[in-house]
């Protein structure tokens, strides 16, 4: 069963101090991507998830029955967001949900968190489902960095190893999906997880393509990576603090979510 402090609050924008929070739904067990800092026993970290925890998927039902027993009690609760604990678009539990609520919660907003490897085809979808906010994770823009960050892809049930083909598939699918969320009135976020010497150079090229799509905002993620990333040194806090006034140069709203 879920805890408090899986209902994320969000801070929508800093000076103004408006806020809302989010709950969190934990109903897509499996994922479709390998990522050398991910030992897939926790928490999916590329949707934003604590990485420390390890939530068992629910079953829809009982998804559902979460949604409405927590809004009931808490007011404050305007998004329900499907973010793991793997890769939402990669499983049917999480297609079922979104269609549950809809018909028995039809005035929340709903969102999903996303690797974004099957996004450019199921935008439609998500939008009949009433999908308004998106956050895709995206870590890199040249395929040298993508070769660092990922291992394996699973595309229509076959397995591209780490290569070109699997870096060009991971950015075009992305690129493409967060273009029709945009073209479709969604709300894109980017979440972005910093490594230094593997993908600090990257962070300003990811800000600007997503800035040319018209995403305004993004998180950058700090935490302890695990699998073959295990011991890769950490941004510290002048780091973080250098990148996030970088990075707003270029994206309007830019928070740092750290996990360490
Ligand atoms: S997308 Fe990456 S970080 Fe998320 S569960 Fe899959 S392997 Fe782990």
């Amino acid at each position: 069963m879920l805890s408090q402090s899986d209902q994320k609050v969000c801070y929508a924008d800093e000076k103004l101090s408006t806020w809302f929070e989010e709950l969190s739904l934990p109903v897509a067990p499996l994922c479709n991507m390998m990522c050398n800092y991910c030992t897939k026993e926790k928490d999916c970290i590329n949707n934003g998830n604590n990485p420390a925890h390890l939530s068992r998927a629910m079953t829809p039902r009982q998804a559902v029955n979460w949604a409405y027993a927590s809004a009931k009690r808490n007011s404050r609760i305007k998004t329900i967001r499907i973010s793991g604990p793997g890769e939402p678009l990669y499983n049917s539990q999480t297609f079922e949900v979104l269609k549950r609520l809809n018909s028995c919660m039809p005035d929340y907003i709903y969102g999903i968190s996303t690797n974004g490897l099957l996004l450019d085809e199921l935008v439609k979808e998500l939008k009949e489902l009433n999908v308004q906010k998106v956050n895709v994770s995206l870590n890199a823009v040249s395929n040298l960095a993508l070769m660092k960050l990922y291992s394996r892809i699973i595309v229509n049930n076959e397995i591209i190893v780490n290569s070109e083909a699997m870096a060009t598939r991971i950015i075009e699918s992305q690129f493409n999906g967060m273009k029709k969320c945009m073209d479709s009135d969604m709300s894109v976020k980017v979440n972005t997880i910093y490594f230094p010497g593997i993908n600090d150079r990257e962070l300003l090229s990811v800000a600007s393509r997503c800035k040319e799509l018209g995403v305004k905002s993004m998180c950058l993620i700090i935490f302890n990576p695990r699998g073959k990333f295990k011991g890769l040194r950490i941004p510290n806090p002048t780091e973080i603090a250098f990148m996030r006034e970088e990075l707003k140069k270029i994206i309007k709203r830019v928070e740092v979510k750290s996990f360490v």
